[in-house]
């Protein structure tokens, strides 16, 4: 498809247990068809919940690692190697559109879990460079809303901007026994149910203010790293614009994989 004069699509995508990078599910089912549906773009610009730093950080090397940041997991996945290369262009351009803070160029960091694990699914070559854009750990939602916003006109260039993260995130209390099987907590369900309608609704400030939301939110968002992503993704919606949510299942209770497109 070609991407000339497109807007691209924005995506949150659920991506939950690191394993998923290796399986075929139906959530890595998901991520293929997300990509198979939308035009192919130029490069990806991925905020990951696996990326928290002081300050906002953009990734501007030629050749991301591929870091296994997670523990105890088979041999097989710290092998998953995904050589996308970098775009330190289009990072130094992001740098150049966010004006509420100063955004840094990293060399350092690579590409995260939160990143490859799901970009893998929907573009296994490895053939569309990717960077990645840290969540500055110290600032309140309202902030991370407004400098999603604020990267709206590479939509125009063929960038498709990825939140991923998960909606209800509650780790401590999952049960690993069940970790297999689609089934969730009732405040696991209750606050995802309200999730789904505020961004179905268009409601962003409900969502900003998750905090104010009561005792479901607050066991579904116990810290928020895996939340922030989103409200990147719904700075981005123009009014036009629809809402399709897929991959829609709980998991080990207090996991859902939900993910949004917005195109
Ligand atoms: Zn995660």
């Amino acid at each position: 498809m070609n991407t000339e004069n497109t807007t691209m699509p924005v995506l949150f995508l659920g991506h939950g247990n690191p394993m998923n990078a290796i399986e075929k599910n139906t959530f890595t089912e998901g991520f293929r068809k997300a990509a198979e549906g939308i035009p192919r773009p130029k490069s990806i610009l991925c905020i990951s919940a696996h990326w928290e730093t002081s300050g906002t950080y953009l990734t501007a090397m030629q050749k991301p690692r591929t870091i296994h940041d997670f523990g105890g997991f088979p041999e097989e996945l710290y092998k998953v190697q995904y050589p996308a290369p970098g775009n330190p262009e289009l990072a130094a351009e992001a740098k150049g559109l966010v004006t509420r803070t100063r955004a840094e160029l990293d060399t350092d960091w690579g590409l995260d879990h939160g990143c490859w694990s799901v970009i893998k699914h929907m573009y296994p070559d490895a053939d569309v460079p990717v960077i990645q854009m840290s969540l500055d750990y110290g600032k309140k939602p309202d902030f991370h809303y407004e400098l999603g916003g604020e990267l709206a006109s590479l939509r125009k260039k063929g960038v498709l901007i990825i939140g991923s993260g998960n909606l209800v995130h509650n780790l401590r209390m999952v049960n690993w026994r069940r970790l297999g099987e689609n089934f969730g907590y009732d405040w696991a369900l209750e606050a995802s149910e309200k999730m789904k309608k505020y961004i179905l609704e268009g409601n962003h400030k409900e969502l900003i203010n998750f905090r104010s939301q009561g005792e479901a939110f607050d066991l579904a968002i116990p810290t928020a790293e895996h939340f922030l992503p989103l409200l990147y993704v719904l700075a981005l919606k123009e009014k036009n614009e629809s809402i399709e949510i897929f991959n829609d299942e709980p998991v080990g209770g207090s996991l859902t994989m939900t993910s949004v497109l917005v195109s």
